[in-house]
């Protein structure tokens, strides 16, 4: 079998399902160092660090690509327990601990999360071990909502779905923006590279583009 683009990165993500909606939590290791991003540890704190411990990983960071609570709820858990620090968008800095602003009060399990240690902007790059992270802003599901570029895969959170896109129709959301987001930061993009969403299967750019309008 000859190389194929991301296999040697996509044997190195771990998901996890967590929570009532069922958010995807993906462990991303670097192999050379065995430090790990974790990245929207949503819910089931337990189950996630039972698996760290399992892969025997050093998270290294945590990153939320955006702060509604179904994203955040492990934080406060996985950060005391492994001392790594939390970064978010700085747009949503402040959601982190208000249960109102980050959706927690409505669906019922308010969460505070503890405040994040590093405050993205956008085009940053973030090391976890020998891998570097592009941080891309991309809102429009939220106005902090960011994707973590690494090799040919995106960690996408709730921006596209595989055959979707997210709500826009939460406070904060607007569909002008993320149609800008997915045509100028996404569409953009290889069509091999692999996409991670927030919710559901991944997919492909070169998918999206044959069947997903907003592309
Ligand atoms: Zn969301
Ligand atoms: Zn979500």
């Amino acid at each position: 079998m000859g190389f194929q683009p991301g296999s040697r990165l996509k044997e190195n993500i771990r998901n996890l399902v967590v929570g009532p909606l069922m958010v995807n939590t993906y462990i991303l290791i670097d192999p050379k160092t065995c430090y790990a991003a974790i990245i929207d540890p949503g819910a089931e704190d337990a189950r996630i660090l039972s698996e760290v411990e399992r892969l025997n990983v050093h998270p290294a960071i945590i990153l939320n690509t955006h702060t509604h609570g179904d994203h955040i709820g492990g934080n406060g858990m996985i950060k005391a327990a492994t001392m790594a620090p939390l970064a978010v968008h700085q747009a949503e800095a402040e959601w982190l601990a208000d249960p109102s602003a980050n959706l927690s009060n409505s669906l019922g399990f308010p969460i505070v999360s503890p405040p994040a240690d590093i405050l993205l902007e956008g085009n940053e790059s973030l090391q976890v071990g020998d891998l570097e992270l592009k941080v891309l802003h991309t809102p429009g599901h939220s106005p902090g909502s960011v994707c973590f570029v690494v090799d040919n895969v995106v960690f996408c959170g709730d921006l596209i779905f595989r055959e979707g896109v997210g709500r826009t129709d939460l406070p904060g959301g607007d569909t002008d923006q993320l149609i800008h987001s997915i045509r100028h930061k996404i569409s953009t993009l290889p069509e091999d590279t692999v996409l991670y969403p927030g919710h559901g299967p991944s997919t492909t750019v070169g998918y999206e583009k044959r069947t997903n309008l907003f592309l």
